[in-house]
């Protein structure tokens, strides 16, 4: 061989070579999970941290990337906005779920946000539900696409998306309009349901894995703590005054004896309110990933998981309770069986994960008070009402409010743009309601809004379509009346504030301070996978994710 040709052959081989580190770079992740922990806060992650093990979150923080200043930015901070704009990319004033339910002025009914009247539920038997206004699901009310649509539109239909939860809003919105389908939990019966907007049956898989009845046998375990309840001291007394009593339990202690509770609340609903649900949502992943044999295409597919027990464990017993911290000791345990299980079927580097929550909470008011911090609660509906006696009061009696709820109120029809009633609210709000730091009323031409912080939120809660006619801010520590535990919806950090986790695919080891928002998530999914970004999101990546 002459020393022309060996040249060329070098040259070849080196090009070989990296031509195939570009075409592995190129490659794609087999599988995206999303998921969301339903009212986390990302102090969690710390706070509990010395009951997790190596495997769970500690793995995600350690081995992948974590955004430790990632906010909500609109009102209210609340599951069905949250898990719309994870995904989407962008705030209810764009994907139009400003709200879990919202005042429909057409209908002149409220409306739940996931609600589709043209749907059926499909069970095991393929029954349709007979109420079918009370229950029938779809993603219909999301006016954007979301990140999984763009991946459906992207291969042609050709990846899987499948979407799942305890709740339906959980699983409904995260997997998007194309979704192959998204999957629930029924009260009612313990088994995962879906809607006919995605099929008129249920696959083989899940008939199977429902005939288990794998929800009635973790319902006749004891909750317990998972350690001794002396290692948990990052939570305040077993038994606070204002944790909730399941009915049938003297106070709201450990241990929870779920075999006896059941028959006194609500039997299969119990499992959404105990950690044994996110054990049930841990299986059903996994069975659905085998199912549906997901990540063993030719194409990425896409699954969103979303744990509901902590939002229910978080709104009965609050923020700083022994139960929460032995959800989230359980829950760390549910990741790492779900990490395993991906490593075992897809190979430790061939999925790409992210972990947010789709809000935060706030400490309940009595607890704020006990610690000489400030916080108080209100009456939406007394507000309300005030409101309809001053307007009343001013321009006649009339019904002035159609509909109200934490923090939006709608004005009837034919007062909407009634410029001297909408400025006669403002100055009510603004003067007479204890609690309210900042009112906007975006079709009275005198409210210029704020440029401030909370002009943008405003801003980005504010649909058209959707949202009420006042949007109120309330002073921090403020909330709305409830009997016991706590609650979210607010824009301050101790609902904004979320976890994010990177890991797998594509990720570098790291952290980050730097400020983001809920809706550049969607918009990093994008690059990462090379895929584009959902119609409305934000095109603002998460770019020291994609620093060398
Ligand atoms: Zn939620
Ligand atoms: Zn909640």
């Amino acid at each position: 061989m002459d020393v022309k040709i060996i040249k060329n052959l070098v040259l070849t081989i080196v090009l070989m070579v990296s031509f195939n580190s570009i075409a592995q770079k190129r490659d794609k992740p087999k599988l995206i999970i999303g998921l969301v922990v339903d009212q986390m806060r990302a102090e969690y992650l710390y706070r509990f941290q010395d009951n997790y093990g190596e495997n769970g979150f500690r793995r995600l923080i350690k081995e992948g990337f974590n955004v430790k200043n990632i906010h909500y930015n609109y009102i209210p901070t609340a599951t069905g906005p949250g898990h719309a704009s994870i995904f989407s990319g962008t705030t209810p004033e764009h994907h139009g779920i400003v709200g879990n339910d919202w005042y429909d002025r057409r209908l002149k009914r409220a409306v739940y946000c996931a609600e589709d009247t043209t749907a059926y539920l499909i069970n095991n038997d393929n029954i349709i539900s007979s109420e079918i206004n009370k229950y029938s699901r779809s993603p219909k009310n999301l006016l954007t696409t979301n990140i999984a649509d763009e991946l459906k539109l992207f291969t042609n239909g050709r990846s899987k998306v499948i979407g799942l939860s305890l709740k339906d809003r959980g699983a409904i919105f995260p997997s998007g309009h194309m979704a192959d389908y998204a999957f629930w939990y029924n009260t009612e019966t313990g088994d995962f349901i879906t809607s006919s907007y995605y099929d008129s049956k249920l696959p083989d898989w899940l008939i199977k894995f429902n005939n288990q009845k794998q929800a009635d046998k973790l319902l006749n375990q004891t909750w317990d703590t998972y350690f001794p309840i002396e290692r948990y001291i990052n939570s305040t007394l077993d038994n606070a005054t204002f944790e909730h009593h399941f009915n049938g339990k003297q106070a709201p202690t450990f241990p929870y004896h779920l075999k006896e509770l059941r028959k006194y609340n609500g039997n299969f609903t119990l499992l959404t309110q105990v950690p044994q649900g996110n054990t049930l949502l841990t299986s059903m992943a996994i069975a659905a990933i085998k199912g549906e044999k997901l990540g063993h295409g030719n194409d990425v597919d896409f699954l969103t998981i979303s744990y509901s027990s902590t939002d229910y464990i978080g709104h009965n017993f609050g923020i700083r309770s022994k139960e929460l911290e032995d959800t989230y000791v359980r829950l760390d345990r549910e990741l790492e069986k779900l990490l395993n299980y991906l490593d075992t079927t897809l190979g430790e580097n061939n999925f790409l994960l992210f972990l947010t929550a789709d809000h935060a909470a706030s400490d309940n008011p009595v607890f704020l008070k006990q610690s000489n911090l400030s916080g108080q609660f209100y009456d939406p509906q007394k507000i309300a009402l005030d409101l309809n006696s001053y307007l009343s009061k001013e321009f006649g009696t009339k019904n002035y409010i159609s509909f109200f709820d934490k923090t939006q109120i709608y004005i009837s029809d034919s007062f909407r743009t009634n410029q001297s009633i909408l400025e006669a609210s403002l100055l009510f709000l603004q003067t007479q309601v204890k609690g309210i730091k900042n009112v906007y009323i975006p079709n009275l031409r005198s409210n210029v809004l704020m440029n401030s912080d909370i002009g943008q939120v405003f801003m980005n809660s504010y649909n058209p379509l959707n949202s009420g006619d006042i949007l109120l801010n309330f002073y921090s520590g403020w909330m709305e009346q409830r009997a016991f535990g706590t609650n979210h919806g607010t824009a301050y950090n101790s609902d904004t504030n979320v976890p994010l986790l990177w890991y797998g695919y594509g990720i570098p080891k790291g952290e980050t301070v730097k400020l983001y928002t809920i809706d550049q998530i969607a918009s990093t999914v994008s690059f990462l996978v090379g895929i584009p970004l959902p119609n409305s999101a934000k095109s603002k990546p998460i770019t020291e994710l994609f620093e060398d």
